[in-house]
């Protein structure tokens, strides 16, 4: 019923030439069908991407976007400006950017709604830390970060979103939560989303899990019910990674 989601989350990587280089290399693979593929790519690599992609069913996504739609914001990037360029997804309140960056869960609020205003889908990313997992605290921690994220987001908005289960201590650091524990987080939002909404939006929804996710562990996770795809860093940076990763999904 959910469209399986593999998102690579390219992070400050790959060049212009890179981006290329990469988009014709997958272009010659044949990707596998019924599974989604988006790329969420720098800004400067947008364009270039967006344009390989064209004629394609590879989405491309931004990592970052300003709520304002435009004005006096030096060094931002608007909603309608990603939306001109094609863009279908935007990556909002990854955990880099509220640990580096100071972004709130109200920021992640107005940036996704500005997504959605835009007609693009944010890709909310919510996680807890080594402490809270360890203290126990981590589903209340995500249940509050999903809480806020969506305040104000219609019934109708929300069964299109994409919300990203990314615990921050599998981020980029080979120690991937088990699947069994990534497929009961990402229940525990669906059931959030019920809480807030009702349970055919939370039936749409669609979460994935990111954290070291790598194509030799993209096929166990994905047999699991709650889990609808998966963010990728590391492993969507060469396109027979990738590759492997939509056949695995
Ligand atoms: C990410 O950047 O969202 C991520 C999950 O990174 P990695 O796959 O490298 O852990």
């Amino acid at each position: 019923m959910r469209t399986p989601l593999i998102a690579g989350n390219w992070k400050m990587n790959m060049t212009v030439q890179q981006a290329g280089a990469f988009a014709d290399e997958l272009l010659k693979n044949n990707l596998k069908e019924g599974v989604e593929a988006a790329i969420c790519a720098p800004f400067i690599d947008l364009p270039v991407l967006a344009g390989k992609f064209k004629e394609t069913d590879i989405k491309v996504g931004a990592q970052n976007v300003y709520f304002e739609k435009s004005g006096a914001f030096t060094g931002e990037i608007s909603a309608p400006m990603l939306r001109e360029l094609g863009m279908h997804y935007v990556i909002t309140g990854h955990s880099e950017r509220r640990e580096l960056f100071g972004e709130t869960d109200n920021d992640v609020n107005k940036k996704s709604r500005a997504v959605l205003e835009a007609g693009m889908t944010p890709i909310i990313c919510v996680g807890e830390t080594e402490e809270e997992r360890e203290s126990g605290q981590y589903t209340a921690k995500v249940a509050g970060q999903v809480t806020a994220a969506l305040e104000g987001i219609s019934p109708e908005s929300a069964g299109g979103l994409v919300i990203a289960y990314e615990p921050i201590w599998a981020i980029g650091t080979g120690k991937s939560a088990t699947s069994d524990d990534a497929d009961a987080m990402c229940r525990s939002i669906r059931s959030e989303v019920e809480k807030l909404y009702d349970k055919n939006t939370a039936d749409r929804v669609r979460i994935l899990y990111g954290g070291s996710v790598k194509p030799a562990t993209i096929e166990e996770l994905m047999s699991k019910s709650d889990v609808d795809g998966a963010l990728v860093g590391g492993a969507s940076l060469k396109p027979e990674d990738y590759t492997a990763l939509i056949a695995g999904a």
